[in-house]
């Protein structure tokens, strides 16, 4: 419970703040872009007002300097006459001034008389044209000054200044416009993020409480997401990894069952005789018999631990490191090795073999055919025969185990390659059998991509047919 309780807590607050904390960030981001953005764009409207207020008025003093410069004497009267002549002149003030600054000419008579030493008249009496602009209080102030030249002499200055409270109100209701927009689009985009950092934390959530609940054992469980993004396809490979786990544990479930079942058999014969020697008084023949019974009943457990070791190795192998073998003289070995056994049991092996080089571990191959062999010689009967035959049919190599024996029934015929499967327990107890030897066989072909079939009519015989692609060359195989 407290397992539980503690990874409610991870996936609630881990998960779940991490969506805000990317959500948190991103907003944060596009915030700091959209204010650059907002700034950018009231500076640049701002001075393109300016540089189209900048020309009007130099234009103005220029023209006024012009006129000016045609004067033959420079003085107030001559200058004033001059200028109530201009119509165009229009502006908040104008100041005309003389070589030392000296005002002779201004439109609101304040200061006549008087030196202005204003910064735009000194660049102005300089030889320079001059403008200072600046945006204030929701008013454009704006300064411009030209020279009054004549014969490359700078005989005064004509400056002008203007308050436009009317493009003020322009600037600031742009201004104003820009960053209301802003501040929508910044709204909007909390509002997205958060809903779908809600959206995706809630979908993430769903997937990590179907994973709580595998967790716990429940392999049949599903996660169910709708949608089409990441979060979707991340479910259906939790999905499919569940299926995987259901099916593996249904196998390792049926296997321990099966195992135990079957170790248990031998175990409570040696159990049986033993007790029977211990209680009953015997005579040394019978303990004999007995004592024999319980080594042959532990051989068995020996025999069957062996291979279901053998069968835990074959079944963790993927890929091996496999050579081209010509399969014959393998075969050869096999039929050398167990036709003393079969001769026993008066039965007889004829082998005809092709040559057919294959791709594929010799150790796996021994153990395929001796497998099939010893099971040809072990469910046949007394005087049958053992045909053990290669063939290159076409790409493949046809390795075929053909019996006389007692044959399998039919029902039987598509358990026959599942691990302790038996068709008669007793008699395949009495060949010291386990029902593995075919379940190996099977996962090792396969793994060999190899394919294994049988046929079989009962108390006629049996034939397994094991096909592998031929490969002819080193290149083939690379
Ligand atoms: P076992 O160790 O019991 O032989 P196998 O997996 O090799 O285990 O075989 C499984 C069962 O298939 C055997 O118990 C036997 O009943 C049947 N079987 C296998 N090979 C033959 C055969 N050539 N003829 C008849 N029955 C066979």
């Amino acid at each position: 419970m407290a397992i539980i309780s503690e990874s409610e807590h991870r996936v609630f607050r881990g998960y779940t703040n991490s969506q805000f904390r990317y959500a948190a960030i991103y907003i944060i981001i596009t915030l700091a872009v959209l204010s650059v953005l907002n700034i950018y764009c009231a500076e640049s409207t701002q001075n393109l007002f300016f540089q189209s207020k900048e020309s009007a008025m130099i234009e103005k003093c220029y023209l006024a300097a012009d006129e000016i410069m045609k004067l033959d004497v420079l003085n107030t009267a001559t200058v004033t006459a001059t200028i109530s002549r201009m119509d165009s002149l229009t502006a908040t003030r104008l100041l005309v001034t003389d070589q030392t600054g000296l005002v002779i000419y201004d439109s609101t008579a304040a200061d006549t008389g008087r030196y202005a030493l204003l910064p735009e008249i000194l660049r102005a009496l300089d030889g320079n044209r001059a403008f200072t602009g600046n945006y204030h209080d929701g008013a454009i102030q704006s300064r411009a000054a030209t020279p009054i030249i004549s014969y490359g002499i700078t005989l005064g200055c004509v400056y002008m200044m203007e308050y436009d409270t009317a493009l003020g109100v322009l600037i600031q209701g742009l201004q104003t416009n820009i960053f209301r927009i802003t501040f929508v689009l910044e709204i909007l985009l909390i509002l997205f993020s958060v809903i779908f950092a809600m959206r995706f934390s809630r979908r993430m959530r769903k997937i990590m409480a179907s994973m709580r609940i595998i967790q716990q054992g429940d392999y049949t469980h599903k996660v169910s997401l709708g949608g089409h993004d990441e979060l979707t396809f991340l479910g259906q490979e939790v999905n499919d990894l569940t299926e995987r786990l259901n099916t593996s544990e249904d196998k390792r479930r049926r296997f321990v069952s099966d195992a135990s079942h079957e170790l248990k058999t031998p175990l409570a014969s040696i159990k049986l005789l033993s007790d029977s020697i211990l209680q009953y008084d015997m005579d040394m023949d019978t303990v004999r018999e007995f004592v024999t019974d319980i080594g042959n009943e532990a051989e068995r457990l020996n025999r069957m631990t062996a291979k279901l070791l053998s069968l835990t190795k074959v079944d963790g192998v993927v890929a091996q490191d496999c050579e081209i073998i010509h399969m014959a003289p393998t075969i050869e070995r096999v039929v050398r090795m167990l036709t003393p056994q079969a001769s026993q049991q008066d039965i007889t092996i004829q082998a005809e073999l092709d040559d057919c080089p294959v791709l594929i571990l010799e150790d796996d191959l021994y153990q395929i055919v001796f497998n099939l062999v010893e099971n040809g010689i072990k469910y046949n009967i007394a005087g049958g025969q053992l045909r053990v035959t290669l063939r290159r049919e076409g790409d493949n190599a046809v390795l075929r185990v053909a019996d006389t024996g007692m044959g399998i029934p039919a029902d039987s015929l598509s358990h026959i390659f599942e691990r302790f499967f038996r068709v008669d327990k007793a008699r395949s107890r009495a060949t010291g059998g386990s029902g593995l030897g075919l379940a190996i066989v099977r996962t090792i072909v396969q793994r060999n991509r190899g394919e294994i079939t049988v046929d079989s009519v009962l108390d006629q015989g049996t034939c397994f047919t094991v096909t592998f692609p031929i490969f002819d060359t080193e290149e083939a195989a690379e």
